[in-house]
């Protein structure tokens, strides 16, 4: 029996080198490993695209903040830097990164690798979505800013063409305050049934601006702008956050699987929205801008 065809592993120097390697021959990007492995076994992705592994790049790694506010994230950044980090305060996406997988995972997945696994139940995606940030995709002809709600199009799925890389995560500069809760049933080393994260900004006890986003609750990870809308001009008292949160249900659709039925789902999704949108109001309130 032959050998089935396996691409070559290859590790580029710097970045216009790995961009080189991703034109020329059909190649998989290998940030952390913790996603592609399981799919090359599993036979997701194809195991005679080589292998480019992009760990290793220095421009790709590192979380900066410009003087204007401007948060960078180095699409190698690992999941563990980003949960730990102290350029910035707690936020959506450094809590989604906390939560993925136990610290093994974290050590050595990506937030690069989350995003472009693109499973609808990835942890730092709503807070992306929730943080307007944009993607910036590199190929030998250039880069591209894609924003974070119009890069995923499917489960799996995303408008990143096979000779890019998404390089940078760039978040704009912001007076907010943001939060990600998933439900699970086990406390770690589990997917969300479903996620939601959450950014407030406040002036004079008011909302003036906010915006809710979902993970695991559709295909792709989704804005619930019904359920932000409601939240701004109120002093989000109990009322007027309990009736924003129903209204995550507005946008969701989530499906019935091994993890949770639509029923559960959609009966846990108002109940962490109205808790996510409390701890992004008391992170408001303590002065935790992001
Ligand atoms: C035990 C275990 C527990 C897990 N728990 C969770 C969890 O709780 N929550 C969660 O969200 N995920 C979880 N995961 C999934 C996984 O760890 C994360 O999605 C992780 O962030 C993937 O990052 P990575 O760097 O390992 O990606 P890789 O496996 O290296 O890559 C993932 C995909 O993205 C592509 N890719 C990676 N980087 C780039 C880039 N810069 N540009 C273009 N394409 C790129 C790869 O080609 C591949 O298709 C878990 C995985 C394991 C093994």
């Amino acid at each position: 029996m032959s050998e089935p065809d396996v691409g070559s592993y290859r590790r580029p120097d710097n970045l216009a080198e790995a961009l080189t390697m991703l034109d020329r021959r059909p190649a998989s990007v290998l940030a952390g490993g913790t996603d592609l492995v399981v799919l090359r076994a599993d036979g997701t992705v194809d195991r005679a695209h080589d292998i480019v592994d992009i760990k290793g790049l220095s421009e790709l790694r590192g979380i900066s903040r410009d003087a204007d506010g401007t948060l960078t994230i180095g699409a190698a950044t690992t999941l563990r830097e980003l949960a730990r980090t102290t350029v910035v305060p707690p936020n959506a996406i450094t809590d989604g990164a906390a939560l993925v997988g136990g610290w093994q995972t974290r050590v050595r997945g990506t937030i690069g690798g989350n995003i472009c696994r693109a499973s609808p139940a990835g942890d730092t995606l709503p807070g992306i979505l929730a943080a307007h940030a944009q993607l910036e995709l590199a190929s030998t002809t250039g880069t591209r800013l894609v924003p974070a709600h119009a890069f995923f199009t499917g489960p799996g799925r995303t408008v990143r063409e096979p000779n890019e890389l998404l390089t940078r995560v760039i978040v704009p500069a912001s007076r907010g305050a943001s939060a990600y809760l998933r439900f699970t049933y086990r406390r770690a080393m589990d997917l969300a049934v479903v996620g939601v994260a959450v950014h407030l900004e406040i002036e004079n006890g008011r909302c003036v601006a906010a915006r809710v986003a979902l993970g695991a609750a559709a295909a792709t990870p989704v804005p619930a702008p019904e359920a932000a809308d409601a939240l701004v001009g109120t002093e989000l008292d109990e009322p007027s956050v309990a009736a924003a949160a129903q209204l995550v249900l507005n946008t969701a659709t989530p499906i019935d699987d091994g993890r949770g039925s639509r029923a559960h789902r959609r009966t846990v999704l108002p109940v962490l929205a109205k808790r996510a949108i409390g701890i992004a109001l008391e992170r408001a309130r303590e002065g935790h801008p992001r």
